[in-house]
């Protein structure tokens, strides 16, 4: 029963100058002066999470995550799926074009990013860019072809941009 931040809280009705006397948002009778450098809520040293940017309440902590992470597991299925299909229809599609995949392929990257994000009702994810990028390399490597490749490097770079959320 050694809890350093109990023994320092003066019991209130004492009445001894207890306005300068913060608690923790959700232990009222622990003393702190400690605030989530989000919402600014007073926490203890149980409450608070040290993140790189200073203590944040796990309230904050929380609702931070779901805002980078909105996917659900098989949005990760989808976006593989798309991009590899995508990528051998418009290789297919464009077989024999040659130099002209220079200017089809950023416009063919940003019809997949925005394909590849309507169908998963644009939720984010932190590693979804890695998962379409990858399977459209796998796309490249099954339909073998040199200015397929170079289609694929080009727009591929402008999937990655796009579902990583920098927007064109
Ligand atoms: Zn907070
Ligand atoms: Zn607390």
């Amino acid at each position: 029963m050694t809890d350093p931040i109990s023994n320092n809280v003066i019991n209130p009705s004492v009445g001894e100058s207890d306005t300068s006397l913060q608690y923790c948002v959700k232990h009222s009778r622990r003393a702190t002066n400690l605030r989530c450098n989000r919402c600014n809520d007073l926490i203890c040293s149980e409450c608070a999470n040290k993140t790189p940017v200073g203590y944040r309440c796990h309230l904050c902590i929380m609702s931070q995550q779901s805002i980078f992470e909105t996917v659900f597991w098989y949005d990760y299925f989808i976006v593989g799926l798309l991009s590899f299909v995508l990528t051998i229809f418009a290789m297919w599609i464009m077989k024999g074009v040659g130099w002209l995949m220079l200017f089809v392929a950023p416009v063919f990257g940003r019809i997949m990013s925005d394909i590849i994000s309507r169908s998963i009702k644009r939720r984010r994810g932190k590693n979804l860019s890695f998962v379409a990028v990858g399977f459209m390399g796998l796309a490249s490597i099954v339909v073998w072809d040199l200015w397929g490749l170079i289609f694929v490097i080009i727009s591929a770079n402008i999937v990655y941009r796009n579902l990583k959320g920098i927007n064109i």
